[in-house]
């Protein structure tokens, strides 16, 4: 019976996929008209700019089959959605497919298609966005976050994000393994040289506010990006949303995640992981280079 009952549905989603592509090669013809058709078919429009992005890295040499290019190809295909759906209302009349196809066309015609900001290519930002970019396929990489972002400890990061016993254990081990290898190795991945983490530390040293500031606006613009690896926890979440998950204890892969991930979130949701017990301040971002 449920197996009849989901072919009965999938065939259906087929036909309303269908009907939701043949008007979206249709002629639309005000702003409202564009949002109204496009907000019904947004995982489609994703999947498609999605699919162009693998399609145009397989092309140029630059893929390979793993979960860091499924990964890459999401968030780019996320990006450009973004982008269409802000510069589709003012290019109204259009047949909005289209519209997304030679957005996509023309970002990939670029010289560097996948430049989207210059600050993170100098040593703050490469380190910054290095470290993101490891998070999004390291589960190890993505707890250090808290650490290089706050400068905590396990048992700040298992009280943050409201964590019970089972999960506990893995954040002490995912720890261990970032002060043993995981560090390092992501260090050497975003080719950093001991010179420039220590001229990261010396700026750190002399102008410690100004240093953090423009870390905690860089982080902004990593984080926002890389939160588009995965659209499943990519939304952000209100202080009683996330209030009900950290009280009804669901959602602790969400939780996890999207903190590291979201400043924003971090202090929307500051203190409901303790219990009720007071924990100070709201984090603010407090760059550590070193484990
Ligand atoms: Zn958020």
């Amino acid at each position: 019976m449920a197996r009849m009952h989901n072919t009965v549905s999938k065939s259906q989603s087929m036909a309303d996929r269908t009907v939701t592509v043949s008007r979206l090669e249709e002629v639309v013809s005000t702003s409202d008209e564009f949002d109204q058709v496009v907000s019904q078919a947004l995982p489609m429009l994703l999947d498609r700019a999605t699919s162009a992005t693998k399609r145009f890295l397989r092309e140029t040499g630059q893929w390979n089959d793993d979960i860091e290019h499924e990964k890459f190809a999401l968030r780019w295909g996320s990006e450009y959605l973004e982008r269409f759906l802000i510069c589709g209302r003012t290019e109204v009349p259009c047949r909005p497919l289209f519209l997304l196809d030679s957005l996509v066309a023309k970002q990939h015609s670029k010289p560097d298609p996948f430049c989207y900001h210059p600050e993170l290519l100098r040593p703050l930002g490469r380190f910054l966005d290095g470290l993101t970019a490891r998070a999004v396929i390291s589960r190890d990489a993505l707890i250090a976050l808290y650490r290089h972002c706050y400068g905590w400890g396990a048992g700040e990061v298992i009280a943050a994000t409201g964590l019970n016993g089972l999960e506990s254990q893995r954040i002490y081990k995912n720890f261990r393994r970032w002060r043993e290898s995981g560090w390092q190795r992501t260090i050497d991945e975003m080719g950093m040289t001991e010179g420039e983490l220590k001229e990261l530390g010396n700026r750190q040293q002399r102008q410690t506010q100004r240093f953090n500031d423009e870390a905690e606006r860089l982080i902004r613009v990593a984080q926002a990006h890389y939160r588009k690896s995965e659209p499943d926890h990519y939304p952000c979440l209100s202080r009683s949303q996330w209030g009900e998950m950290f009280a009804e204890g669901y959602g602790c892969d969400y939780r996890i995640w999207h903190l590291a991930l979201c400043l924003d979130c971090m202090q929307t949701a500051w203190g409901l992981g303790s219990s009720g017990s007071a924990m100070g301040e709201k984090p603010r971002l407090e760059l550590q280079v070193r484990p």
